[in-house]
């Protein structure tokens, strides 16, 4: 059966995307690092009886993905919709502390864990299935004036990378890979003063994957469907 499968879904955007899916009546897998510990996705598993499965998935550990992979396979559960929504910012980075670690890390939730998530999942996905890679203006390379959250940076624009790799590969298969910008929004990540609701955002990056066409494979898009420059 099909189903849509969003990441880092026990809070934020992941959150809400699972709501809103759930709302328009899709069969949804969230993934998050605790499942046990993720409250507001049990609720949701009670009010949606038999439509939401929260799964364990710590990226970009292999063993993890494999298990995902696995589980899924058991279940034959098939894929209609890739929200790669997972990533993390460090606070704090200035010019003369940037760090080894924190670049890694973020390298790795942020580029590598959705790379290799995908590849994984290539499989299961339905013909035509769509493939969203949660990104930010700050990873575009054009935009980019000063240095703001360089670590976080860099890693969006690998992960831009990943996605139009992945479209080249995987749009040949009439797979429709796109990359989005969710705006700047009120979460953890984004914080208080962010312009933008979770719910908003949510509502329209779902505006714009209904709208998607095999022309838009490989785009760099804003929430409300706009360009964005690489
Ligand atoms: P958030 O509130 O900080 O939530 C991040 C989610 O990612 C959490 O569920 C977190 O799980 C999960 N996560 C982090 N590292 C992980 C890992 N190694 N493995 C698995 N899951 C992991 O962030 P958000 O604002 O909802 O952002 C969602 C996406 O939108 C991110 O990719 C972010 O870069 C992007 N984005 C956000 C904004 C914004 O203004 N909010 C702007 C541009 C782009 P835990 O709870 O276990 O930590």
């Amino acid at each position: 059966m099909s189903h849509v499968l969003v990441t880092g879904a026990n809070r934020g955007l992941g959150l809400e995307f699972v709501r809103q899916l759930l709302g328009r009546g899709e069969r949804v897998v969230a993934t998050c690092r605790h499942p046990g510990r993720a409250l507001p996705l049990n609720r949701l598993a009670g009010e949606f009886p038999g439509r939401l499965m929260v799964l364990p998935l710590v990226l970009p550990e292999a063993r993890s993905i494999a298990e995902l992979v696995r589980e899924l396979e058991t279940l034959d559960v098939r894929l209609r919709l890739l929200v790669n929504n997972a990533g993390l910012m460090l606070d704090g980075e200035r010019f003369g502390t940037i760090g080894l670690d924190g670049l890694r890390q973020a390298f790795e939730t942020n580029a590598a864990g959705p790379l290799l998530l995908t590849q994984a999942l290539a499989p299961r996905f339905d013909a035509g299935a769509r493939i969203v890679m949660l990104s930010s203006r700050l990873g575009s390379i054009a935009g980019t004036t000063a240095l703001h959250t360089p670590s976080y940076a860099i890693s969006k624009a690998a992960l831009n990378m990943a996605g139009r790799l992945l479209a080249a590969e995987l749009g040949a298969r009439g797979l429709v890979v796109v990359v989005l910008s969710p705006g700047w929004v009120r979460t953890d990540m984004g914080g208080a003063s962010a312009p933008l609701a979770a719910a908003d955002s949510v509502s329209s990056m779902l505006r714009v994957v209904d709208g998607l066409a095999a022309s838009d494979n490989g785009r760099f898009l804003s929430h409300d469907g706009g360009a964005i420059d690489w």
